[in-house]
């Protein structure tokens, strides 16, 4: 049994709503039915895909069987000493974003929903058009005009109505919103929908059973609306509840300098996250000016005694290319976390660190 359940006021919605949000303004959070899980008994479990979690997830793999790609169970790839890589750009459409959008798709298509539609800064936009293809659901996407063209040819290839946003990126969010409310479209956003983080959380259950039942010491993981660290929050939730952990692990939340709100509420000392003027970055998979989650996602990092750190577009760009050089290709976004992997050991060295490589350099210029 799932339900929605809103943060602010502690309404409940049951799992076919079409509403994205509580009538009080409130986010949803999700209800399962599952408290706990028997992770000695998913490691048994051949299917070499996320879907071997099924245990954790709200839906099981055999539920998913007409939509899975293979999703998940990305290598670990050892990058230098202290630190290994998961190489997100093994998913099924380049990017991580699968885990979240493979979710949100068998969801709308259990709850009898014909039409889709998503806001994103390509690559949740991408992986929901795959998805609602393969399920044989119509999907419209928002996205800003800047918005890589590699993205967008991935995107039309998949058959999904393409409508381009002028201005910035929280444009493309409200005119999906207004799409929404006016037509009989199921919002599958990876900010709303707390679904997508049952998808992410499945991240760090990879690493945990990649690395013998272990967390390394610390998470990179970069932040434009926090999908990934929300995911954290989930599984290092569920691992310590059932005894596995007793710590969670440190997360650095990274952020692009262009585009840091995060970044500088975690600086400030705040608990809630000010809106910024975004003063642009290269880094286009995480500017966002005005994250819906901000305020979880600050409680998180601290929870875990982390930290935030922001990183320029010329470091950015440097450590892209130091990648390739280790044969290693990531699209220009998803190399903030190796820059602020080096700024890290350059101020802390030595021990265990995973940052995600998470989308493929084919994906930008
Ligand atoms: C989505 C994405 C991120 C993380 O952004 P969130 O909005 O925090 O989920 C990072 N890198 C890339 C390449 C992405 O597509
Ligand atoms: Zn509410």
């Amino acid at each position: 049994m799932t339900e929605f359940v809103c943060n602010s006021c502690g309404e409940r919605y049951p799992e076919n709503t079409k509403e994205y949000r509580c009538k009080c303004g409130g986010l949803f959070d999700l209800v399962t039915g599952k408290t706990t899980f028997d992770f000695d008994k998913q490691l048994s479990i051949k299917d070499l895909s996320l879907w071997r979690y099924e245990e954790a997830l709200p839906y099981t793999g055999e539920a998913a069987s007409k939509i899975t790609m293979g999703e998940g169970l990305t290598p670990l790839v050892k990058v230098q000493d202290g630190l290994l890589g998961k190489a997100e750009y093994f998913m099924p459409t380049l990017s991580f974003k699968d885990r979240g959008a493979v979710m949100l798709v068998l969801h709308a298509r259990k709850m009898g929903f014909n039409s889709i539609a998503i806001d994103s800064s390509g690559n949740a936009a991408t992986a929901v058009a795959a998805y609602s293809a393969r399920a044989g659901i119509k999907c419209s996407v928002f996205v800003p005009e800047s918005t890589s063209e590699k993205k967008l040819a991935q995107i039309k290839a998949h058959g999904a109505e393409i409508n381009l946003i002028k201005g910035p990126r929280e444009a493309s969010g409200a005119t999906a919103r207004e799409f929404v409310e006016t037509n009989d479209s199921f919002y599958a956003s990876h900010i709303y929908n707390p679904l997508f983080y049952q998808g992410t959380k499945t991240y760090f259950y990879e690493v945990f059973e990649q690395l013998g039942g272990r967390f390394p010491d610390g998470f990179i993981i970069p932040v434009g609306n926090g999908t990934l660290i929300l995911g954290a929050e989930k599984a290092f939730e569920e691992l310590q509840s059932a005894g596995f952990i007793h710590k969670w692990p440190r997360i650095i939340g990274v952020q692009a300098s262009g585009c840091a709100p995060i970044y500088k509420a975690f600086k400030d000392g705040l608990d809630v996250v000010p809106q910024i003027e975004s003063s642009g970055t290269e880094a286009e998979g995480i500017a966002i000016a005005a994250p819906a989650r901000g305020e979880q996602i600050l409680k998180v990092i601290r929870k875990s005694g982390g930290d935030m750190v922001a990183i320029d577009d010329d470091e950015t760009l440097k450590a892209r290319a130091l990648l390739a050089a280790k044969g290693i290709y990531v699209e220009i976004t998803s190399a903030v976390n190796y820059a602020a992997y080096l700024r890290i050991m350059a101020e802390n060295g030595g021990k265990l660190w995973v940052i995600p490589f998470c989308g493929a350099g084919i994906k930008s210029s």
